[in-house]
């Protein structure tokens, strides 16, 4: 998978480990967001990759 977000550090703790959540994990079925990126640290929770970079 490719998302960009994976590049971007935490605005919280500045952490670049991140967790993707998918439709697929089950786990936290309330919080089920499509390619969801979740800072591993924090848990912050990033944008989704919908919005890619438009910094150009
Ligand atoms: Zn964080």
């Amino acid at each position: 998978m490719k998302i960009g977000d994976l590049s971007q550090k935490c605005p919280k703790c500045g952490c670049v480990d991140k967790t993707v959540k998918r439709d697929l994990d089950t786990e936290h079925h309330a919080h089920a967001k499509t390619g969801a990126v979740i800072c591993s640290e924090c848990g912050y929770v990033f944008k989704s990759p919908k919005s890619e970079k438009k910094e150009e």
